[in-house]
């Protein structure tokens, strides 16, 4: 071992490329000298912070010097109030990330294990199986994106320790029925841990009808992750949870860095979990923008997918620039969407669900770059 060559680190790491974030506000604005962006890439909450938790982050900042308390058990009492769960399946994380690699080097044996997913996907459960060591295997969504549930049975053997399913789907917003995911679990081998990452559920028409939450008592190897970062917008402080069998929270607790979630996150998430105005004043504005997106993008010719989540997966029309200079032409407009490059989909672009204003000025972005050439 070197500490000058490719063999300073190990070889998982020495092929390494990092996660690909949606772009900030703050470079784009620097680089077209522009006075106002809008970013609608992320998935972010349109709404920023509730009033609430700003004021109960301000007061609290004065603590930043203390430690968190071990376990944060107000924020897991909390939670498991919440979904009406026993605290003992609660584990907070910073940001479901956090959880997700935490359940990859809890389970998983490097060069004996596996894990199992969609392709396309969330790029974490690849990214952190990589860091890991751990094989990954990818099995891929059907032409319309939803889900090919034989294709996912097809890799998963007896040592596939995790599977790994977006419900709804990120990038495409599908949203299968609990019903399939039900049967998926009781078609996996008794050994091997379905993970639902819920992050976007409770933005569905109908949660009741997709999420397994509420049954999640049932299944012995079923496990959910949520996040604050979505519809409760807290993505800038990292909060994430993750509802599992109690034996495998509790070996969770044993390994997670013991202060990953700070006093702000927590208090924070706290005074979301209190703020159901908030809440229901973010659904409804996701569901209205989703449907004045969708319907606005299909007015442009552009072919949308149907979508449960805050964003929308979409194909500019044939006749406007292809996806990578419609994606340009929008950032030199001041807009920030999300190409699908580092998701394996070059041709698509995702859009994020904004303010009203902001979806009026994307729309109308859009309508440009789809009448004339580029613009700029
Ligand atoms: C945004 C997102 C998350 C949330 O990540 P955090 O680390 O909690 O911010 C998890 N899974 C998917 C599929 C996501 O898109």
């Amino acid at each position: 071992m070197s500490l000058t060559g490719p063999d300073s680190v190990r070889p998982e790491v020495e092929a390494f490329t990092p996660y690909t974030p949606g772009l900030s506000i703050d470079e784009i604005q620097a680089r077209y000298g522009l006075s106002r962006v809008i970013k609608m890439a992320s998935n972010e909450n349109p709404l920023g912070v509730s009033p609430q938790v700003r004021t109960v982050v301000e007061r609290h900042a004065a603590k930043a010097f203390r430690y968190p308390q071990g376990g944060n058990p107000r924020l897991v009492a909390a939670l498991a109030r919440h979904h009406g769960l026993d605290v003992a399946r609660v584990v907070v994380g910073n940001g479901s990330d956090e959880l997700i690699d935490l359940l990859v080097r809890t389970r998983a044996v490097p060069g004996r294990h596996n894990v199992v997913a969609f392709t396309p996907c969330f790029s974490i459960y690849a990214l952190q199986s990589r860091f890991c060591g751990v094989e990954l295997r990818q099995a891929r969504l059907r032409e319309d994106f939803s889900f090919d549930y034989e294709a996912l049975l097809g890799l998963v053997d007896a040592a596939t320790a995790l599977v790994f399913v977006t419900t709804p789907d990120n990038p495409s917003g599908y949203c299968p029925p609990a019903a399939d995911l039900k049967q998926l679990a009781r078609a996996l081998p008794a050994g091997c841990l379905l993970v639902l990452d819920e992050a976007y559920m409770d933005f569905a028409e109908d949660e009741s009808a997709h999420s397994l939450l509420p049954e999640l008592h049932a299944f012995a190897n079923m496990a959910v992750l949520r996040t604050f970062s979505k519809s409760f917008g807290l993505a800038g402080l990292r909060l994430g949870y993750a509802l599992l069998p109690p034996l495998l929270a509790d070996y969770l607790w044993r390994v997670r860095l013991p202060f990953s979630v700070n006093i702000l996150a927590e208090e924070a998430g706290l005074a979301a979990l209190g703020d159901a105005s908030f809440r229901e004043e973010t659904l409804r504005v996701i569901r209205k923008g989703r449907e004045t997106l969708s319907r606005g993008l299909r007015a442009v010719g552009c072919h949308v997918w149907p979508s449960q989540a805050n964003f929308l997966m979409f194909r500019p029309p044939a006749d406007a620039p292809p996806a990578r200079d419609f994606f340009e032409n929008l950032l030199r407009m001041g807009i920030i969407i999300r190409p699908l490059a580092s998701y394996g989909l070059p041709d698509l672009l995702r859009v994020s669900v904004g303010t009203e204003e902001e979806n009026v000025l994307f729309l109308d972005a859009c309508n440009e770059l789809a009448r004339g050439p580029a613009a700029g």
